[in-house]
């Protein structure tokens, strides 16, 4: 699979857990489409990915991450982020958005911020924007730990689609091989700075 090493790495599990997924969600074809059909939009799922669209727009490396936009609406007050964000269309007429949030076992979730995520799919489809390509639908999907699942289970209903990081990684190893080299790059990169401090 096409999965380069990101250049810079940012810290914390919700950067390991999720730039492998949002990369291959980019550039894996394959991948892409086993994702898409675990969706509402599964007919869709042999679909192309607008990232360079969105790249283009937000000049970031980190293009996929932490998107928000100021607006008042419920889904948007505050500044919230979506996780991962890309669009998709099997038919350019017919683009598709995917607002994707990570949770791994060290993380929480609260009703806040999982009540929040359909109302803003919603907003950046109904009301287009300049940050991200114009799209007709949109799904949410909740990237979960299994450790997790009783904790959060009250807030599933808050995503269209709920898959878990057990899952992605039983079927796409390579994912979770991405992630462990995310971590090693992170302690490398923390090792240095405690030296440069010494
Ligand atoms: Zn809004």
């Amino acid at each position: 699979m096409n999965s380069p090493q990101p250049k810079t790495v940012k810290k914390g599990e919700e950067f390991a857990h999720a730039q492998p997924i949002a990369n291959a969600l980019a550039n894996s074809a394959s991948f892409r489409s086993w994702f898409v059909a675990q969706t509402q939009f599964f007919a869709d799922a042999d679909c192309q990915s607008m990232h360079q669209a969105i790249k283009d727009r937000r000049d970031s490396e980190f293009w996929w991450r932490h998107l928000y936009r100021v607006c008042p609406c419920d889904g948007c007050i505050g500044g919230r982020e979506v996780d991962i964000f890309n669009v998709f269309y099997k038919e350019p007429k017919d683009r598709f958005a995917v607002h994707i949030e990570v949770k791994h076992a060290g993380d929480d979730l609260d009703l806040d911020q999982a009540k929040r995520y359909k109302p803003r799919a919603e907003c950046w489809m109904k009301k287009p924007w300049k940050k991200i390509p114009p799209h007709s639908r949109a799904t949410t999907v909740l990237l979960y730990s299994k450790a997790r699942v009783d904790d959060w289970k009250s807030l599933l209903p808050h995503f269209h689609e709920h898959i878990s990081f057990e899952t992605i990684w039983s079927q796409h190893p390579d994912l979770l091989e991405a992630t462990n080299a995310i971590r090693s790059l992170q302690a490398e990169a923390k090792i240095s700075k405690a030296n440069r401090s010494l």
